[in-house]
């Protein structure tokens, strides 16, 4: 049991909105058993007492879309200037090499990374398998529960390769029957359909442009058979758009909707490119869209328009993308960024520091398929981040301490982290690992993989 005392300020994201000063919140297990002052529990042995008295407390972050191996590619100088096209071809060199400890030292550092700016659940998009490397998913798994994150990985997955007319290098690619296969291990192994699973699968085929017809149509098959979600990119840039109208002679989202790739249980990463009649499409079928605002920035892939899709209703999440087009996990820095590029598309108030922390709690949370998840609320589940705000950078911005989370601080590291009623990040650091090893261990491993590639 977790007593979080005297909480300096807490936004708990309920259906009022509801915002509460000096209160103290009751955690038992792992849900939020009571939110209020003066709780009966003084001198329970059994308690263990956190004092939140410089703490601004929030529902943890929820990141939709990531590649956790890309970490081991950040900021490389061929790409560092590239589009999305060019810079595939170019990390593809590199990437196919990975092996089993580039697999798990990736997941693990970008994961706790994750953790430390304030994210609780995410996801991931793991689609390289290079020959021999079989149980990938069960890899990152493991780097998850290491560190106590929340996870909704998706089986990602590429079958297309250069020879079939696609991007990548045919060595990383698998044939549909192999994807499938091990699709459905994966989710019999690991998928839970508790609403406070600490497990859950998705499965992601890469992209219309590495991806063959029949590794789309039979994941789809598979899903609905299980019921669990569907993930792909979709409308990312112009480049895609152009290939599936040369080879598919129709627009990426008329290939979807072919593929009977649309629904509640739909999610695709970027929706960059959706024309006006699209939009409503997916107001309609209420499939949603991953935002990856940093990504798209740094690719210079374009906007997404999320304002828009807040008020047609179609679902909207946030994620970071993989770490080397953003270069970073940084959750919290990507809410700010969120906010900030909707205001370049569409004006000083096109969306608030509330809605973009909304977008990227409760958003998550439910496209991910987590309903008691996104909310601080009595009986749901102990997801929560503290964040002090009586340190340097957030000086000055008190008189709204939730909205100085976005539009305040150079840092986004949280002082406090809680996944399913555990500390995962104490006093700032993560639970459970030596931050300096791990970062000296991935060091040497993306050493390595690069001069693999350039030899
Ligand atoms: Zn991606």
């Amino acid at each position: 049991m977790l007593l979080l005392k005297n909480c300096y300020y807490v936004a708990t994201f309920d259906e009022n909105g509801t915002e509460l000063r000096n209160v103290d919140i009751f955690i038992e297990g792992n849900r939020i058993k009571r939110i209020g002052k003066g709780f009966d529990i003084e001198g329970n042995l059994t308690v263990q007492t956190i004092d939140c008295s410089n703490l601004v407390i929030l529902p943890g972050l929820v990141n939709t879309h990531h590649h956790f191996f890309q970490v081991l590619t950040r900021n490389y100088p061929p790409v560092q200037n590239a589009k999305l096209f060019d810079w595939l071809v170019n990390l593809y060199k590199v990437w196919k090499n990975i092996d089993e400890e580039a697999i798990y030292y990736s997941s693990l550092i970008v994961m706790a990374e994750l953790l430390k700016t304030g994210c609780t659940l995410t996801s991931d998009n793991h689609y390289l398998y290079p020959q021999g490397i079989e149980e990938i998913f069960d890899i990152q798994i493991e780097a998850a529960k290491k560190l106590g994150i929340r996870t909704a990985l998706t089986r990602g997955s590429m079958t297309m390769g250069e020879s079939e007319g696609g991007l990548p290098p045919d060595v990383i690619c698998q044939d549909t029957d192999t994807v499938i296969k091990d699709s459905q291990r994966v989710i019999e192994k690991f998928h839970n359909k508790d609403e406070l699973a600490m497990t859950k699968v998705v499965l992601g085929p890469c992209s219309p442009f590495n991806v063959a017809e029949s590794t789309m149509t039979e994941s789809e098959k598979l899903a609905r058979h299980y019921g669990v979600k569907l993930h792909t990119h979709l409308a990312e840039t112009k480049d895609e758009e152009k290939f599936c109208l040369e080879n598919y002679g129709m627009r990426p989202l008329e290939y979807m909707e072919k593929l009977n790739w649309v629904g509640e249980d739909v999610f695709f990463a970027h929706g960059i490119w959706f024309n006006d009649d699209e939009m409503k499409f997916l107001a309609e079928t209420k499939t949603g869209v991953s935002h990856c605002p940093s990504s798209n920035m740094r690719l210079g892939s374009g906007i997404a328009r999320v304002k828009e899709m807040l008020e047609m209703g179609i679902p909207v999440s946030l994620a970071v993308d993989g770490s080397s087009s953003n270069d970073s996990s940084d959750m919290l820095g990507e809410v700010r960024n969120c906010m900030l590029l909707q205001r370049i598309k569409y004006g000083h108030d096109a969306i608030t520091a509330r809605d973009a922390l909304k977008i990227a709690t409760k958003g998550g949370a439910e496209m991910l398929g987590f309903n008691k998840l996104g909310v601080l609320k009595e009986g749901y589940g102990a997801d929560l981040i503290g964040v002090n705000i009586k340190q340097f950078q957030y000086a000055g911005s008190l008189s709204d301490p939730l909205a100085a989370l976005v539009f305040t601080g150079y840092n986004h590291n949280v002082e406090l982290n809680i996944v399913n009623g555990r500390i995962v990040v104490s006093k700032g650091k993560v639970v459970g690992i030596d931050e300096e090893e791990l970062t000296e261990r991935v060091n040497e491993i993306s050493i390595s993989l690069i001069e693999k590639a350039n030899a």
